[in-house]
């Protein structure tokens, strides 16, 4: 499970995160949605340790991120960010690779590389391993750092936006796998996902944020209602039923 507990952050005079208190459970996938500047990525990357609160606790799967050493923390949750992401000289292959640096320290080993060809597998890269970083499409980059960060093998996964840059075939491909990574590995995934669509579809339980607050927890079947959808995004969001009797938001 993932706990905060009056977890704080202050940016500035008036921009100020939280405090917010919540539960994520262990398992299933959990979409962190909101308006742009709601909180969302200082929310993330707090759980994920590249930030740290003014005030507060939070727990990844028992351990108090602010008091546990990195390496064992790295071997529980993995994190993708938003922004940031390197382009270097390096090819596909040797960035999955880089996932696996908290379990080989430097040096792969045969189950390394063969979680490696499991993470590029995944993301449909295989064709793509020896290009170099600079040589892909947006896209094609973004598939590869979520490959990078499945390659981490941790019970908890936090994504920032993985689906930015994506096309349909690799938004709904990455969400399907995303999914399956929930439900056949046991996997905890707390993903920042911009369309609602994706979250009413794919997730368990949906986290909503606004103004640096949570406003709105629970399964989609709560959360994807018109009324709750325009609070949450200031914009009027209809729901309607479609195939299957699914929900669809329709917002344009
Ligand atoms: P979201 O991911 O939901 O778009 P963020 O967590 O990135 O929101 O940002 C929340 C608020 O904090 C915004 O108002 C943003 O401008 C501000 N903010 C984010 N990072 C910083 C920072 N490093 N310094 C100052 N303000 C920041
Ligand atoms: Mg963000």
């Amino acid at each position: 499970m993932i706990s905060l507990e009056n977890v704080f952050k202050r940016y500035s005079d008036d921009v100020a995160i939280g405090p917010i208190s919540l539960e994520i459970p262990r398992g299933g996938v959990t979409a962190l949605v909101g308006p742009n500047g709601a909180g969302k990525s200082t929310v993330l990357t707090m759980i994920g340790r590249l930030q740290e609160p003014d005030a507060g606790t939070i727990r990844v799967g028992g351990h108090d991120v602010a008091r546990t050493p990195s390496k064992t923390i790295a071997k529980v949750l993995s994190i993708l960010r938003q922004e940031n992401h390197f382009v270097t000289r390096l090819t596909v292959r040797q960035l999955v690779g880089f996932g696996r640096y908290p379990h080989s320290r430097g040096r792969l080993t045969v189950e390394d590389e063969q979680h490696i060809d499991r993470a590029i597998e995944f993301l449909d890269l295989a064709e793509l391993q020896d290009r170099f970083l600079d040589q892909l499409s947006g896209g094609q980059r973004q598939r590869a750092y979520v490959a990078m960060v499945l390659a981490q093998d941790t019970d908890y996964v936090l994504l920032d936006e993985p689906l930015n840059n994506l096309d349909m075939q690799h938004s709904v491909q990455m969400m399907k796998q995303l999914r399956r990574a929930a439900d056949e590995l046991g996997r905890t995934i707390v993903i920042v996902l911009h369309d609602i669509n994706y979250a009413a579809h794919y997730a368990d339980r949906i986290v909503a944020m606004n103004d640096g607050r949570l406003t709105e927890t629970g399964p989609p079947e709560e959360i994807v209602r018109g009324e709750v959808l325009s609070r949450i995004f200031h914009t009027p969001v209809e729901v309607v039923d479609g195939p299957q009797g699914r929900p669809v938001c329709v917002y344009f």
